[in-house]
């Protein structure tokens, strides 16, 4: 194998990438890292890994560019909520006899004494909230549509970069910047004064639940989308190294 092809957009597809860089940099025979991403950050690549942006011109794409890489393991760490590339690379995979894990951070649930609203899809949450309501809307600016009928709602709308593209709602404004931890959440929630938060249930780091919580804010939580079942999973970067370690003592690496 020469290969490892790491679908990303996540903290754990880099995370998984890193390490494997690391093993590569320093055991020349372990496979080359391929981190691959749709290419919407400017992040640059880890040491020992390469790097390849944009997409792949569908499944067949997919299947040609992991046999062109000798890639010997596929890991898709596309984010929880990635519409198609789950799908598109599980067809792929399959079409060329490649290994394919699935790496996807376990979703939220609720604790004890949190009422969250639990909507369906983005546009059902949208529909849901009543007028008047102050948002922090947490569903990136690829999330912002559904919100856009209704000028009733004041919405801030977080994206990870600053962009010249205009806010794409009637009322609110841009917040640029990664979620921080809960000191950062608090003082941004009670700057903007807003009423509710809306989230999909990525998974992963709790901050502005726990302040959203603390504040006594609305929580409107978009559930996941549907996945057919079966397939190898991991839910942690740890999980998705021990996968390749055993395809590794088989002999594939
Ligand atoms: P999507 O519906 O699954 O992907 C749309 C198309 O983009 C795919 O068919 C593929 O094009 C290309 N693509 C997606 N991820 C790619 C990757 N890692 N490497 C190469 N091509 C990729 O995904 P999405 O929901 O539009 O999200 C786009 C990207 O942002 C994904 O990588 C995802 O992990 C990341 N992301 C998404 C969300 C979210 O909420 N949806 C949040 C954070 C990050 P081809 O068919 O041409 O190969």
């Amino acid at each position: 194998m020469r290969a490892v092809l790491i679908l990303g957009g996540t903290a754990e597809a880099r995370r998984v990438a890193e390490i494997l860089g690391q093993r590569r940099l320093t055991q020349p025979s372990a496979p080359e890292p391929v981190l691959s991403l749709l290419g919407l950050t400017a992040a640059a690549a880890p040491p020992g890994v390469t790097l390849r942006r944009g997409g792949f011109g569908g499944p067949a794409g997919l299947a040609a560019e992991i046999q062109r890489l000798g890639a010997g393991a596929v890991i898709d760490a596309t984010h929880p909520f990635a519409a198609q590339m789950p799908r598109r690379a599980r067809e792929a995979a399959a079409a060329v006899d490649a290994p394919l894990l699935r790496l996807e951070r376990p979703a939220w649930r609720p604790r004890l004494g949190e009422p969250w609203i639990s909507a369906a899809s983005l546009a059902h949450a949208a529909a849901l909230i009543p007028p008047g309501a102050r948002l922090f809307l947490a569903v990136g600016p690829g999330g912002a549509a559904p919100f856009r009928v209704r000028a009733d709602r004041w919405c801030a709308l977080r994206r990870a970069e600053a962009s010249d593209a205009p806010f794409p709602l009637p009322h609110g404004r841009w917040v640029v910047g990664s979620p921080g931890d809960q000191a950062s959440e608090r003082a941004l929630f009670s700057t903007l004064r807003v009423s509710g938060l809306v989230v999909k249930n990525s998974g992963g780091d709790r901050a502005k639940l726990d302040v959203a919580q603390d504040l006594g804010l609305t929580v409107w939580m978009i559930q996941r989308p549907a996945r057919p079942p079966g397939g190898e999973r991991a839910a942690t970067v740890e999980e998705a190294l021990v996968w390749l370690d055993a395809l590794r003592a088989q002999g594939q690496f």
